[in-house]
């Protein structure tokens, strides 16, 4: 089944649901970097997260960009996705492990450690927008909802989940974030909250056959909830040639002098892994070109 991602609005439309089943964009970036079961939680946490963010972008030329950054054997994680939500996204280590929390869950907030959250908004200004707000758990969905109640000033509640098979694939992913607008009344806000106190996590609600419809009304507890908008999001990097090139000619003379003296030069995409290769004629002809205005 591919993967889906649905807008609904709930309590007449007072309530925003963003909700996702990202099983298979997941499996993707699992696969691509070869991660074990922790950074595949941890970056499949954030990439569903980024697939709902960048859902919400209007235009097609903005994106936005979330960066983790922690103590922990982990390093950072990098997400980047448009409103297409295509997303793409990698971690510094992805042989990073911690034991099993107590209830049997990977430790992703381990494998963090402290640190901060920072989303990058490009929106086509001049300067993009940024917020940024220290880690509470690291456990990803708690640090975005803290994000947008301290950076954007919206309350949310928002679920992430990634569940493992034992052979480190990827079983289940997905997530939502329920936004309250303005002025919505306490008992719409008391009825979420209840609902949310005790529910079962989304990979279980995944689990159990729920659709999106289904979930995004059962959390919001609202019979009439309805869909805005449906996408489908996927891993899509979208790194070229042209853009290594162009990545190249801003490193500086001297270190382009330095790799035209290797018969080849290897790089690799972060996002995907994709190697792009570069004889010594090449980098000579992107030194000539970076530093044809000399
Ligand atoms: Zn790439």
């Amino acid at each position: 089944m591919a993967d889906r991602l649905v807008k609904f609005m709930s309590h007449v439309d007072m309530v925003t649901i963003s909700c996702v089943d990202s099983t298979n964009l997941v499996e993707e970036a699992r696969r691509i970097h070869r991660m074990n079961p922790t950074p595949t939680a941890a970056l499949g946490r954030t990439l569903t997260m980024g697939a709902i963010m960048g859902a919400m972008l209007k235009g097609e030329n903005e994106k936005v960009t979330i960066q983790i950054l922690g103590d922990g054997p982990l390093g950072g994680i990098v997400v980047v996705a448009n409103n297409k939500a295509e997303v793409k996204g990698y971690v510094s280590n992805s042989m990073a492990e911690a034991d099993l929390l107590p209830n049997g869950k990977l430790n992703v907030g381990g494998i963090i450690g402290q640190g901060s959250l920072n989303v990058i908004k490009d929106i086509g200004l001049k300067d993009p927008y940024i917020g940024n707000v220290p880690l509470q758990t690291g456990e990803i969905a708690e640090d975005f909802a803290y994000y947008y109640a301290i950076s954007e000033q919206v309350p949310s509640a928002v679920a992430l989940g990634v569940l493992v098979n034992k052979d480190g694939t990827v079983k289940r992913a997905g997530g939502y974030i329920i936004q309250i607008l303005p002025d919505t009344p306490g008992e719409i806000i008391s009825l979420i909250e209840n609902r949310l106190s005790n529910i079962k996590s989304i990979t279980e609600m995944l689990e159990d056959g729920m659709s999106l419809e289904e979930i995004a009304t059962y959390v919001s507890d609202d019979l009439n909830t309805r869909v805005v908008e449906e996408i489908e999001p996927t891993f899509k990097c979208d790194c070229s040639r042209e853009r290594m090139e162009k990545a190249l000619m801003t490193i500086g003379k001297a270190d382009l002098e330095e790799l035209q003296k290797d018969e080849k030069t290897e790089l690799e995409c972060h996002f995907c892994d994709k190697k792009y290769l570069f004889t010594s004629e090449d980098i000579k002809n992107i030194l000539k070109e970076a530093t044809g205005n000399e």
